[in-house]
C-alpha cells in the first residue's frame, strides 16, 4: 500500500485529502510544517509527498529543495491560487505535478496514482556496449565507467534515451519520461537540461556525440557516436 506524506497546515483541506487517497487505498500521514516533512521522510520515507506551497515555518519550495538534497521521493504541490507557482521553477525544484486549491481531492488522487504509476521501477537498461551502466536504485549512471554527477531530471532524460538506442524522442515524449505533463512553456527547458547533460558527457569524453539532435524532432541516443 504506497504511503502518502501529506504536508498541509490547514486541517480542513488535510482532511479531504486523507479522506480521498484513503478511500483509494493510499496510506496517509498528515503534518503541518516542512522540517517536520523533511525529518519524518529521513526518518520514515513515504512513497510521495502532498507539499503545500504556503507552511507556517518553511515555504513548500524550500521544503522541496531540503528534500532533493537527500531525497527523489515525487513531490506534488499544493498551491493557494494560481500564478503562485512558477510552473517551470516548480518543476526545476523537482516537483512532479502540482494542484492550485480549490481542487478536487478526487482528482488530487488520480494524479497521485498517475504519478505513481510513471515512477514505478523499470527493467535496469542493457548497456549498449556497455558504455552506459544505469543503476536504477541509486539514481546513477556510469558511462565509460565514470560515474555521472547528474540532477534527476538529467538522470531521467538519459535513462530514456539508453533505452531505445536510436529511437527519436519528441521533446513531448521526454517531458513525458521527466514524469512532466507536455506543456509549450516546459519543452524548451528539455533542450537546456540536454545541453547539461551533453556537457557532463563531454568531460568523459570530449569528442563522443551519443545524444544526437534530430532538426525539428528531438534527440536520441546513438551508440555508434558514443
Ligand atoms: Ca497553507
Amino acid at each position: 500500500m504506497p504511503h502518502i506524506l501529506i504536508v498541509e497546515d490547514e486541517a480542513a483541506i488535510a482532511d479531504t485529502l486523507i479522506f480521498a487517497l484513503q478511500g483509494e487505498g493510499f496510506s496517509t500521514t498528515w503534518l503541518s510544517l516542512g522540517q517536520a516533512a523533511l525529518d519524518y521522510q529521513r526518518s520514515t520515507p513515504a512513497d510521495l509527498l502532498i507539499l503545500d506551497i504556503g507552511l507556517p515555518d518553511i515555504s513548500g519550495f524550500e521544503t522541496c529543495k531540503q528534500l532533493r538534497r537527500f531525497s527523489e521521493v515525487p513531490v506534488m504541490f499544493l498551491s493557494a491560487r494560481d500564478g503562485e507557482i512558477d510552473r517551470v521553477v516548480g518543476l526545476e525544484i523537482g516537483a512532479d505535478d502540482y494542484v492550485v486549491k480549490p481542487f478536487s481531492p478526487r482528482e488530487v488522487a488520480a494524479r497521485v496514482k498517475a504519478i505513481l504509476k510513471r515512477m514505478a521501477p523499470r527493467a535496469p537498461v542493457e548497456a549498449p556496449a556497455a558504455l552506459f551502466q544505469v543503476d536504477i536504485d541509486k539514481f546513477q549512471i556510469s558511462y565509460r565507467g565514470q560515474p555521472l554527477s547528474l540532477t534527476r531530471h538529467e538522470f531521467r532524460l538519459l535513462h530514456c534515451l539508453l533505452e531505445q538506442p536510436e529511437r527519436v524522442f519528441s521533446r513531448e515524449q521526454l517531458l513525458d519520461a521527466l514524469g512532466v505533463a507536455a506543456d509549450a512553456g516546459y519543452e524548451r527547458s528539455i533542450d537546456s537540461h540536454i545541453k547539461s547533460l551533453r556537457a557532463k558527457l563531454r568531460l568523459v569524453a570530449a569528442t563522443a556525440e551519443p545524444i544526437q539532435t534530430h532538426r525539428g524532432l528531438g534527440y536520441s541516443y546513438s551508440p555508434g557516436h558514443s
